[in-house]
C-alpha cells in the first residue's frame, strides 16, 4: 500500500506554562492522498494545539509526524496551506492583495505574478468584481473565501482548515460547506478539517476522528460512505451522525 500523505503517530503534548495543561495523549490517524478527513471533538480537547504540530510550528512531547515522508517541521510547514478560524485578513488591503499575500510572503513568485494568479481564480470563489474590495466591505462568507482563496492559492498538498466556519451564521456556513466540497482539491491533494458541528464533518468527509475532551484522544473512526462524488445517502449520512456523537457522549459522560 502506497504510505499516507500525512502520517501522525503517537503524538502527545503537553504544556508547561502558565500551568501544566496535558493536551494531547497519544493521537493516531492519518490522511491519504485525495481524503478529506475531519476531527471532530469537545472546544480544548487540543485539535488546533494538533494542527499546529502537523504544520510544524509547535513540536510534539512524544510521537512523530510524517508529511510526504518528511518528519522535519520545515518541511512540513512548507507542505501545509493552513487556514485559521478567523480569517486574519489585513483590512488595509482590498480582496486582491488580501489573496496574493501568501504567495507573495512565501517567495514564490513576484508580488504581481501572486495577483494574477490570484485574479484568475476569483470567479470560482465568487469574487469576481469584488477585487477592489476591503474586507470592511465584505460578508463574512466572503472574507472567509478570500482566506481560503489564499490559502489555496499556496498549492500545498496538505490544506489544513482550523474551524473555518465557525463564526457564520448557519445559511452562510451551508452554502459554504457546499461550495469547499466542490472547490478544495482545486489546490490541494488532501484536507484535513477540524470542527466541532458533526454535521458538517460528515457532509464534507471521506473519514472522521472523533477525540475525547482534554487530554484529546482518538476514541473513534468512522468511514463516510458515499454513493459516488454527489452521493449523498441522507440515511448512511445521518447513521455516521449517530455513530460520531455517540462517541463524543460516551467520553463526555466518563468520570
Ligand atoms: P481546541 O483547538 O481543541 O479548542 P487547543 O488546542 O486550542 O484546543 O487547546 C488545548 C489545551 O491546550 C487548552 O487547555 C489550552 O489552554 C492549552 N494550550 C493551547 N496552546 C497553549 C500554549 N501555547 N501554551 C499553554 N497552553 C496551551
Ligand atoms: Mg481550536
Amino acid at each position: 500500500m502506497a504510505e499516507p500523505l500525512l502520517l501522525v503517530n503517537g503524538v502527545s503534548k503537553a504544556f508547561a506554562r502558565p500551568r501544566r495543561v496535558q493536551a494531547l495523549r497519544q493521537v493516531s490517524l492519518h490522511v491519504d492522498a485525495g481524503d478529506f478527513v475531519s476531527i471532530v471533538g469537545p472546544s480544548g480537547c487540543g485539535k488546533s494545539t494538533l494542527f499546529n504540530i502537523v504544520a510544524g510550528i509547535l513540536a510534539p512531547s512524544a510521537g512523530d509526524v510524517a508529511l510526504q515522508g518528511q518528519a522535519d517541521p520545515d518541511e512540513r510547514r512548507l507542505r501545509s496551506g493552513y487556514m485559521f478560524q478567523k480569517d486574519l485578513l489585513f483590512p488595509w488591503r482590498n480582496v486582491l492583495d488580501n489573496a496574493a499575500l501568501g504567495l507573495e510572503v512565501a517567495g514564490v513568485c513576484s508580488r504581481r505574478e501572486a495577483r494574477e494568479r490570484a485574479r484568475g481564480l476569483l470567479p470560482r470563489f465568487g469574487l469576481e468584481g469584488f477585487e477592489a474590495h476591503h474586507p470592511a466591505e465584505l460578508s463574512g462568507g466572503m472574507r472567509q473565501r478570500v482566506a481560503l482563496l489564499r490559502t489555496l492559492l499556496l498549492g500545498r498538498p496538505l490544506l489544513l482548515l482550523d474551524e473555518p466556519f465557525a463564526s457564520l451564521d448557519a445559511l452562510t456556513r451551508r452554502e459554504l460547506q457546499a461550495w469547499l466540497r466542490a472547490t478544495w482539491r482545486s489546490g490541494s491533494e488532501a484536507a484535513l478539517l477540524v470542527t466541532h458541528d458533526v454535521r458538517e464533518a460528515v457532509y464534507l468527509s471521506d473519514r472522521v476522528y472523533v477525540m475525547s475532551p482534554r487530554p484529546g484522544e482518538i476514541v473513534a473512526e468512522v468511514a463516510v460512505s458515499r454513493t459516488g462524488d454527489a452521493g449523498l445517502d441522507a440515511l448512511a449520512l445521518a447513521r455516521c451522525e449517530e455513530q460520531i456523537l455517540a462517541a463524543l457522549h460516551v467520553e463526555a459522560a466518563a468520570p
